[in-house]
């Protein structure tokens, strides 16, 4: 058995819900599940090297069988054996390393090396957490924006020029269906970077969360195109989400799928908590959109 070495080509970030593929490899995973290996896929994987957007949901189809797909991973492999998930060891790009999208389905009914199969991704889940991604990177702009006046350095500019926060707190980033949940480490690294992490406190939140949702508000109302540009079309290829915002072009590395233009989002919610984590005072930022249907 040989494992591929290049990696799998991904259609989702332009778009696409469901394609046919070539069955590459299939290796054993945990709980009686098998990892599906295709040169090709419109299904969006978790990548738990950074697991901000959930894997798509769907079904994979083979030899007349409708398989659910339980999951799909990021995986890698260094030609011989192939590393499902968190328990990729290395680096994504780590030279010498294919990375992969394993879809898991049932072994029972799994496809053979070889197979064509047909991947299709469930259209409401996925229109969801791409609204739900594009209202993340907009609200983590309006934030950067919000907080621009409590830094003392200069600290690293986000993609339209204010001091980035987001780039300098996250702690984590979780895509939701509709919406987002960032938290922000308020520590100590952070003070030393210049921002005065005391200024956030509880009587400040209602105020600042009426700041961002004002920009948020303008941005929808600007329905600023949305795409994704990329130096190619495999899964390790370097993307970018783009948004033609009126104070910018604001340009993110990402990974996932996202909404068409920011008029797509409807109404934007954002509610602000402060929180503890193991001793470490944290913000976190929840997100919502009511997409126009
Ligand atoms: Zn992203």
């Amino acid at each position: 058995m040989t494992l591929p070495g290049t990696p799998t080509r991904v259609d989702y970030p332009a778009g696409a819900l469901a394609g046919t593929a070539t069955v590459l490899h299939v290796a054993p995973a945990a709980d009686g599940l098998v990892a599906v290996v295709t040169d090709a896929t419109s299904f969006h994987p978790v990548d738990a090297a950074w697991p901000d957007q959930p894997a798509d949901r769907g079904v994979l189809r083979a030899n007349g069988r409708e398989l659910p797909i339980v999951d799909a991973v990021v995986a890698a492999t260094e030609g011989t054996e192939l590393h499902l998930g968190d328990a990729v060891p290395v680096r994504k790009g780590t030279e010498g390393w294919t990375f992969l999208v394993a879809h898991l389905v049932d072994a029972a009914d799994a496809p053979r090396e070889g197979d064509e199969v047909e991947i299709a991704a469930d259209p409401e889940l996925r229109a969801a957490l791409s609204a739900g991604h594009t209202a993340c990177h907009l609200a983590s702009l309006a934030l950067n924006r919000a907080l621009a006046g409590r830094w003392s350095k200069e600290p690293r500019e986000d993609a339209l020029g204010a001091p980035d926060f987001d780039g300098t707190a996250i702690q984590s980033s979780r895509i939701e269906a509709n919406g987002s949940v960032d938290r922000y480490r308020l520590n100590k690294s952070l003070r030393r970077a210049g921002f005065d992490t005391a200024s956030l406190d509880e009587a400040s939140l209602p105020a600042l969360a009426a700041e961002i949702e004002a920009t948020l508000a303008d941005w929808v109302a600007a329905d600023a195109a949305v795409r994704i540009e990329a130096e190619g079309p495999t899964l390790t290829d370097r993307r970018s989400w783009v948004c033609e915002l009126p104070d910018g072009t604001a340009r993110i590395p990402c990974g996932g799928t996202h909404a068409e233009s920011t008029g797509a989002l409807g109404a934007l919610d954002v509610q602000l908590e402060l929180g503890d984590d193991a001793g470490t005072p944290v913000l976190v930022m929840a997100t919502r959109a009511t997409p126009r249907s």
